[in-house]
Formats: structure tokens, sequence, C-alpha cells
């Protein structure tokens, strides 16, 4: 062994830097084998989410890993949430978008803007998985766009009240019948004025709207849209100050990127293990297929494109601020790059399995339709074009 390969800093996993890190990784494992990959398939094919499961992550502390212990979260850091969103979209993409809304999207937002008493009031139970949440951004008639948003929320006494409709609201719902229990809504409070509010299941004019049925992938999670008919809000439920909604959006859509591109190299991941699995079995032409250069393509270039992706995003997880914003360059672009290794790992493995690739039972067909949704929530592929093209002209030293 050479003095260089003693240096202490060469020990470092990427993936899983401290002991809690690796304890979580292992975690994730056994749970991802035990519990979620027996019930994938079905959920998906129901367009069911999985309530049950669910509640088994928050037992495992899965739901709060950024949360801090008093709280009752993990008091870990952006790689644990890495990690799990990770772990679960190498077996159920579907089921992990449901919980990065609820653990990235409504609680880790919650927990950055929101005061102390709404943290001990609502962190507890959104951590253990009693309260399911979401974020509700996007409208009808606006996506990207966001600043053009119809919603709006005018001062009433002590209460705002909130009027409009949201749409493609992950976690919306819980079953067909059942609106989710809490979530950050944002709304206009004046022109180009933007404030976050906590509205609750139960609150008067607040209702579920249509459930999104026959979505491409991700049918695990329910996509609704939510009706806010004059809702009165406390103005408790008032997220940080008034006017203060873009800077909690801009706060969270790091993570969120983040969190997204952890589920593309999870869907690599996955992709890589049943096309090099598959082509060790499969014989063509007396010899297996892993023996044809065509195939050789695939398998290289996608773990090639796996690695890559997958070192990117930890090292932006290793640098992002969860406090603040800061990091919207790499959480932009480790977005842009990993969405689409995903769905070229997932159509490689296709590819690699021929027909047996476009069945339900090898598991990537699903993976293929799933990965898809990356390229376009939180933040489509055109949205990171035009957000680092801008950042990056505005500052020559983010190249440097
Ligand atoms: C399954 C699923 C779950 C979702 N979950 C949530 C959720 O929990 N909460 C939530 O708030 N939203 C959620 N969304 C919404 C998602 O974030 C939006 O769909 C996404 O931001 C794009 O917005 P849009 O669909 O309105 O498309 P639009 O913004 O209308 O875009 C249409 C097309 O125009 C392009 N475009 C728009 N502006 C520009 C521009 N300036 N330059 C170049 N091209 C442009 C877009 O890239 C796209 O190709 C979810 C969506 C899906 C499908």
């Amino acid at each position: 062994m050479t003095d260089i390969e003693r240096e202490p800093w060469r020990d470092l996993d990427l993936f899983a830097p401290t002991p809690e890190h690796q304890l979580l990784a292992e975690s994730l494992r056994e749970f991802v084998v035990r519990e979620v990959e027996p019930q994938a398939a079905d959920h998906d094919r129901a367009e069911r989410f999985n309530h049950a499961l669910f509640l088994k992550a928050g037992d495992l502390g899965l739901l709060g890993v950024t949360i801090p212990e008093e709280y009752g979260g993990a008091g870990l850091d952006p790689i644990a949430a890495v990690q799990v969103l990770e772990a679960l979209s190498t077996s159920d993409p579907g089921f992990g978008l449901a919980v990065l809304a609820h653990s990235i999207l409504f609680t880790q937002n919650c927990y950055v803007n929101g005061n102390e008493e709404q943290r001990k009031r609502i962190l507890p139970k959104a951590v253990s998985g009693e309260w399911i949440g979401g974020m509700c951004m996007t409208e009808p008639g606006v996506g990207t766009d966001v600043m053009g948003m119809a919603t709006t929320a005018t001062a009433d006494g002590d209460d705002y009240i909130i009027t409009g409709v949201k749409t493609f609201i992950t976690n919306g719902g819980i079953d067909e019948n059942t609106l989710g229990d809490i979530f950050i809504v944002y709304a206009a409070t004046g022109p180009r004025e933007i404030s976050s509010f906590l509205v609750e299941k139960g609150m008067d004019g607040f209702a579920l709207g249509q459930k999104w049925v026959d979505k491409l992938g991700m049918r695990a999670s329910y996509t609704t849209e939510l009706v806010f008919n004059d809702v009165r809000v406390p103005k408790v439920n008032l997220l940080g100050e008034i006017g203060e909604g873009t800077k909690h959006m801009m706060r969270n859509l790091e993570i969120e990127r983040l969190t997204l591109a952890a589920q593309a190299t999870g869907i690599a991941q996955r992709s890589l293990q049943v096309m090099t699995g598959y082509a060790n079995e499969r014989k063509a032409f007396g010899k297996p297929i892993r023996d044809f250069g065509q195939i050789q393509r695939y398998i290289a270039e996608t773990f090639a494109e796996w690695r890559s992706a997958r070192s990117f995003v930890y090292d932006t997880a290793r640098r992002i601020n969860l406090a603040n914003t800061g990091q919207r360059v790499d959480a932009d672009a480790t977005k842009l790059f990993a969405a689409q290794v995903g769905k070229r790992a997932a159509d490689a493995a296709m590819q690699v399995l021929g027909g047996n690739g476009y069945m339900g039972e090898y598991v990537v067909e699903r993976l293929w339709r799933d990965a898809k949704l990356l390229e376009i929530g939180g933040g489509t592929l055109e949205a990171h074009h035009k957000n680092l093209t801008k950042d990056l002209c505005r500052d020559p030293s983010l190249l440097s």
C-alpha cells in the first residue's frame, strides 16, 4: 500500500459518508426487499397509494430524515434524503414520489419556513406518517410560470380567504374519497406577490377535486385537483411572513429537484441490474446476448451515465443548504441530467430484454413509464435549461 492510499480522506464513501448514513442504507435495503418490492407491481396496476406501507416508512423514520430529532425526525441531512428516495425508486418510484411530496415538499418546507408553534404542532405528526402532506403550486392554467398563479388569499379579520384550484397535487388524496391531511398552498396576496399557507383537511370550502386516473406512470401515488372555495384559513396558518412565498418555493425547489434526481438514479440502478442479469441468462444464436456488441453498448453506456449522475447527485447533496437557496445551478443540473439518464436507462433495459422488457413482469416497463415524470415534475427540462443558462451567463464564477 502506498502513502497516498493510506490518506484517510480517501476512505470517504460518497454515498454513505458517516456511520448514520451506512445504517440508513442498510435499513433501506432491507425495507425495500421485504416491504416495498412485493407490493410495487400491484399498486401500480391498481393505481393505488399504499397507505399501510407509508405508515411503515414512518415507523422506520424514513419520512423525516432531514427533520431535527426534537420534532421526531432523524436529524440527518440532504444525503440521507437522497438515499431514501434513491433506494425506494429502485423498486417503486410511484411510492417514492408520494414519500417525496410528503417529506420534502411538505414536511421539510414546513420545518424550514414555519414558526415554532407550527413546527411543534405539525412536524411530529408528519414525521410519523399520521398526517399526510403535500404542496400546492401548480394550477390548471399555470405550471412553469408560477408568478402567474390565479389562486388568491385575501385578509379578512383574523383569517385569510383562499380561493382557487390547484392541480396535479401529489398526495392530494389518500384514496378516492379521502383528502390528504395538510398542505402548503401558494397563493397570490398582491400583484406579483405570493405567500404560503397551511391548509388543513376539515377547513370549510377545502375539497378534493378530481383524481387523475390513467397516468402514464407514478401510479402508486395519488395525483389530484384540490379546490379552495373561499377557504377561511386562520392567520396562524400563514407560513413565514406575507409575501415570502416565492422565497419558500425557491428554497424548497433545490432539495425537491435533488431528490427527484435521486429517484432517477434509483431507476437507472435497477434498470442496470435487470439488463445485466438478463444479458447473462438469455441466449441467441448460440451464445449469451452479453456477447453482442450492441447489447454491450446499452449496458456500458448506461453504467457510465448512472455512475456520473449518481456522483453528481451525492456531491450536490453534500453541498446543498436546506435552510436557504444557493445551489440552484447544481440542483437544476442534477435533475436535468439524471432525469434523462433514468429514462434512457429504463429504455436501454427494455431494449436488452426484447419482448420480455415490454411486459410488466420484468419491472423495466414500469420504470420506463415512471421515469418520464422526472422530466416534467418539479420543473420541466426546459425550465432547467432556462434557469441554468440565466445563472451561468450572469455569473462566470460558477464556471471557475
Ligand atoms: C404526476 C405529477 C405529480 C405532480 N405533483 C405536483 C405536486 O405535488 N405539486 C405541484 O404543485 N405540482 C405538481 N405537479 C405539477 C408539475 O410540477 C408541473 O406539471 C410542471 O411544473 C410543469 O407545469 P405544466 O404542466 O403546467 O406545464 P407548462 O408550464 O404549461 O409547460 C408546457 C410546456 O411549455 C414549456 N415551457 C413553459 N415555459 C417555458 C419557457 N419559459 N421556456 C421554454 N419552455 C417553456 C414547458 O417546459 C413544457 O414543455 C405534478 C405533475 C405530475 C405530472
